[in-house]
């Protein structure tokens, strides 16, 4: 009760005062022009399959070994700041509408290389967390770019049913250990569907890879393939760092 208070009363204080800026904490907007001017988007060469920058074009190391549940994964953008500032402050105080400026991200990322997806899917959180958190980052931002792009948003198509340690500091293996069969669909709907997963941050993969696995083996979607805004340059993990 008191965490919903204090989640309200932020909000309140966000209608009464001017936003401060996410990144640098400027008075003015949500997110600065100097800042948004700052954020290092991925641009090719990059990962055919992942997205991560890369040297050469074609696949990464680490993708060439590897099978996946996804068609290919775009970040929109480096995770490093003003950008890291600006998510950290959407996810953890409660500043829902970076929403707007974050999907415009996507958006843009969109647009540079469309996906063949006709539905957005926002990865989604665990009930309790949902509880604790007032709100799911990944809905809110499928939400905006579903009306960017008149694209169809379903909420309720994967739930989260087992609860996960948060995947920071974790290694490869064992954040995909600590998802796998995390999530599950009994969505009919997506069957034969092109589905695109919504998130905000992608490190190593594992939880895209867990929803995919579901979409594709249980919601029996023909493709999946995953946007998010902002992704590092290594796995930090001991796999190999990528950065050219
Ligand atoms: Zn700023
Ligand atoms: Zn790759």
């Amino acid at each position: 009760m008191r965490e919903r208070l204090a989640q309200w009363a932020r909000g309140a204080l966000d209608l009464l005062y001017p936003p401060r800026c996410a990144g640098c904490g400027r008075l003015g907007s949500l997110f600065c022009a100097s800042c948004l001017a700052r954020v290092e988007l991925l641009r090719p060469p990059i990962c055919e399959h992942c997205g991560r920058p890369v040297s050469v074009a074609g696949l990464c190391s680490f993708c060439r070994h590897t099978s996946s549940a996804l068609d290919a994964i775009r970040a929109a953008a480096l995770f490093a700041e003003p950008l890291r500032s600006a998510i950290h402050h959407f996810k953890y105080e409660n500043r829902q509408a970076l929403a707007g400026p974050l999907a415009s991200l996507l958006h843009e990322c969109w647009q540079r290389q469309p996906f063949p997806a006709d539905v957005l899917i926002p990865v989604p959180l665990h009930e309790r967390r949902l509880r604790e958190r007032g709100y799911n980052q990944a809905a809110l931002l499928a939400r905006e770019l579903g009306r960017g792009l008149g694209l169809p948003v379903v909420e309720e198509a994967v739930r989260r049913e087992r609860e996960t340690r948060p995947q920071v500091g974790l290694t490869a293996t064992e954040r995909r250990q600590n998802v796998a069969d995390a999530f599950h669909c009994s969505n009919g709907a997506l069957r034969g569907r092109g589905v695109l997963l919504i998130d905000d941050v992608c490190t190593t993969g594992a939880t895209l890879e867990a929803c995919a696995t579901a979409l594709r083996q249980e919601g029996e979607a023909a493709s999946v393939w995953a946007l998010v805004v902002a992704r590092p340059w290594g796995l930090d993990d001991g796999q190999p760092n990528l950065k050219p």
